[in-house]
């Protein structure tokens, strides 16, 4: 067995565990349960894990993870305003601060 994956937070925890188990990869989860002792024990002890029960499977599951961890990127890039340099929440197609339009930046793809 093989620690793949750990997060404070759980739900990303069940949720990696889903998708792996979703494309036949054999994991378990733990420290998903030690939440009432967490002020108990170093949050690093307790933090929900994903394991791999085949090493084999390994990579495998690590470029899943990165791919699942990317696209959830690619949904909300957050971008900076060329105009007037704010960060703006890529889900904002426009700089709240001086409406200057995403495109307004340089190096914007053709
Ligand atoms: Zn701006």
């Amino acid at each position: 067995m093989k620690k793949l994956y750990s997060n404070d937070n759980v739900a990303m925890v069940w949720h990696v565990k889903n998708m792996l188990e979703q494309q036949g990869i054999d994991v378990l989860v733990k420290n998903d349960k030690l939440y009432s002792i967490a002020g108990e024990v170093p949050i690093t002890e307790c933090m929900p894990e994903v394991w791999v029960r085949n090493a084999l499977h390994y990579r495998y599951a690590e470029q899943l993870i990165a791919e699942m961890e990317s696209s959830e990127q690619e949904m909300a890039p957050a971008w900076q305003c060329n105009s007037c340099g704010e960060q703006v929440e890529g889900s904002f197609g426009v700089c709240w601060n001086c409406q200057g339009n995403i495109d307004s930046e340089g190096e914007t793809t053709l």
